[in-house]
C-alpha cells in the first residue's frame, strides 16, 4: 500500500531499485527517446530519468549534458525522492537547499530545476525525471502535468523491462536476459584474465511428477527449486530458466574447482530435501553441467555447449550428479 512510510524506508527503496535490475545497464532507446522529448515539449537544455543509488545519482537517460553519474550529495533529484509531490525550484541560487551546490555555482551552473518522482506502484521512489533550465523559470501547471505524465511512461518501461527479463512462474532470469548477462561476463572476464564459470541443470524425470501429482504440482517444485538455487546464490551470480525445467547458473569470478564445487553443493540441496507440495514430500533431483571458460572457448555459445555437453553426460551416467569438463583441459589464459 503507498503511504508515507515508504518515503522514510529507504532500505525498502534500495531494495525496489535493485529489483528493477537497471543500474549501470547500457543506454536503452525508450528512455533516450523520453528525455528528448522532455527536452523539446518543455524547452529545456537538459533533461534525464536519473535512479538515486546508495551514494549516487545514475543517469538511465541524459539528454543535454554528457554525464553517467554525480554524487547524491550533488542531486536535486535526492530531494525530489523525499517526496510525493512534483519538486519545483524556479532558482536554485535564492534557494537554500541549492545556492551552495557546486552544479549551480559552477559547471553547468544549473538555475531551475523540475523533477517528478518516478514512483512504483508499491510506492518507493525509485528517482525522478527532471527537466534543467540554466536560466530561472516557473514551470507552469500544464508542464508539470506533461512531465508527470512522461514519469508514468518512464515507470511503464521500467515494468516492462523487468517482465520481459524475468520468468513469471518462478521469477528467475528468462533466457534472453541470462544471455545477455553471460555475453557481458564472457567479455569481462577474456578482458582481465579471470576465470568464470557456468551451469546447467536440469530436473530429473520431472516428466513424472507432471504425470503423477498433476501440472500444477510441477509448477510448485520448479518455484522449489528457484527458491532453494536462490539461497545458495552470491549476489553476482545469475539464474536463469532456460527451458522448462531445465536452469542455469553463470558464476561470475569462479574457476572450474569453485563452480564444481558449487554444483555438487545445489546438487545435495535439492536432492536430500524432499519438496512439500500440497502435503505430499516429493524427491527431487536434478542433474548438472559444469563448463569454466578455457581458452579454447571462443563465444558463449560455445561455453554453454560446452556446459550443455556436460549436462547430457550426468543424465547418460545415471542423473542426479555434476559432470565437468575434465581438469586438464581447464586452464585459463
Ligand atoms: P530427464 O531426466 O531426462 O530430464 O527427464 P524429464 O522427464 O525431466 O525430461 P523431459 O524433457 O522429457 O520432460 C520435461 C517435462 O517438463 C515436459 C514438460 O511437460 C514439462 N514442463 C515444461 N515446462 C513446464 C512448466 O512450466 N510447468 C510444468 N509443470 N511442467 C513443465
Ligand atoms: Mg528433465
Ligand atoms: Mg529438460
Amino acid at each position: 500500500m503507498r503511504t508515507e512510510r515508504q518515503l522514510k524506508d529507504e532500505d525498502g527503496r534500495l531494495a525496489a531499485l535493485r529489483r528493477y535490475d537497471v543500474l549501470d545497464t547500457p543506454p536503452e532507446e525508450p528512455f533516450d527517446r523520453l528525455t528528448e522529448l522532455v527536452r523539446k515539449v518543455l524547452s529545456v537544455p537538459i533533461a534525464a530519468v536519473s535512479l538515486i543509488d546508495e551514494k549516487r545519482q545514475w543517469f538511465k537517460s541524459i539528454s543535454g549534458l554528457e554525464a553517467c553519474e554525480m554524487s547524491r550529495d550533488l542531486s536535486f533529484c535526492a530531494h525530489a525522492i523525499q517526496r510525493r509531490e512534483p519538486m519545483v525550484v524556479p532558482d536554485a541560487t535564492l534557494d537554500l537547499r541549492f545556492a551552495k551546490n557546486p552544479m549551480v555555482t559552477g559547471e553547468p551552473f544549473v538555475r531551475s530545476y523540475l523533477g517528478i518522482p518516478l514512483e512504483t506502484p508499491d510506492g518507493y521512489n525509485l528517482g525522478a525525471l527532471c527537466a534543467i533550465d540554466f536560466k530561472p523559470r516557473d514551470f507552469s501547471p500544464n508542464e508539470i502535468a506533461i512531465l508527470s505524465s512522461f514519469a508514468k511512461l518512464v515507470l511503464n518501461e521500467l515494468e516492462l523491462r523487468q517482465i520481459a527479463n524475468t520468468d513469471g512462474l518462478t521469477g528467475a532470469m528468462t533466457r534472453r536476459k541470462w544471455m545477455e548477462a553471460c555475453e557481458s561476463e564472457f567479455e569481462r572476464s577474456l578482458r582481465y584474465g579471470a576465470p568464470a564459470s557456468l551451469i546447467l541443470f536440469d530436473i530429473d524425470h520431472f516428466k513424472r511428477i507432471n504425470d503423477t501429482h498433476g501440472h500444477p504440482a510441477g509448477d510448485e517444485v520448479l518455484r522449489a527449486v528457484v527458491q532453494r538455487c536462490a539461497e545458495t546464490l552470491r549476489d553476482a551470480d545469475s539464474l536463469g530458466r532456460v527451458g522448462g525445467e531445465e536452469f542455469a547458473i553463470l558464476l561470475p569470478s569462479t574457476d572450474a574447482v569453485g563452480a564444481l564445487n558449487f554444483a555438487e553443493r545445489l546438487r545435495r540441496q535439492i536432492a536430500d530435501t524432499p519438496i512439500t507440495v500440497n502435503g505430499v514430500a516429493l524427491s527431487v533431483t536434478a542433474s548438472f553441467g559444469v563448463s569454466s571458460r578455457t581458452t579454447a572457448i571462443k563465444d558463449v555459445d560455445a561455453w554453454v555447449s560446452v556446459a550443455d555437453a556436460m549436462l547430457y553426460q550426468a543424465k547418460a551416467k545415471g542423473r542426479n550428479r555434476c559432470e565437468a569438463k575434465a581438469e586438464a583441459t581447464v586452464s585459463m589464459c
